[in-house]
């Protein structure tokens, strides 16, 4: 799987080899980020990406692991490191 995009612009990443078109995650958003996709087995059709609050709902809820990728947005995704670990 490729990262090529920025988070913000696709917070929801599907793996199509492993998702099975259960459609558990669009049932769980309460945003409705994505639709069922018409191609029955399919991953769901993501509509309104701006609209994911990173919640992580989706991702917890479905049953195969790896099918589905949640991204934080770049400003989301500082590390904090304990001032011990700095060099002096
Ligand atoms: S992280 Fe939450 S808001 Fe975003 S698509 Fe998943 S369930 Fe919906
Ligand atoms: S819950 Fe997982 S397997 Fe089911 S449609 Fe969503 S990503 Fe695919």
């Amino acid at each position: 799987m490729e990262f090529t995009e920025m988070p913000a612009s696709k917070p929801i990443l599907f793996d199509a080899e492993k998702c099975t078109g259960c459609n558990s995650c669009v049932e769980i958003c309460q945003v409705d980020v994505f639709i069922p996709n018409p191609d029955k087995g399919a991953p769901p059709v993501v509509l309104f990406p701006g609209e994911c609050w990173y919640c992580g709902s989706c991702v917890v809820v479905c049953p195969v692991k790896g099918a589905i990728t949640l991204r934080h947005p770049l400003m989301n995704q500082v590390h904090w490191v304990e001032k011990s670990h700095l060099a002096t």
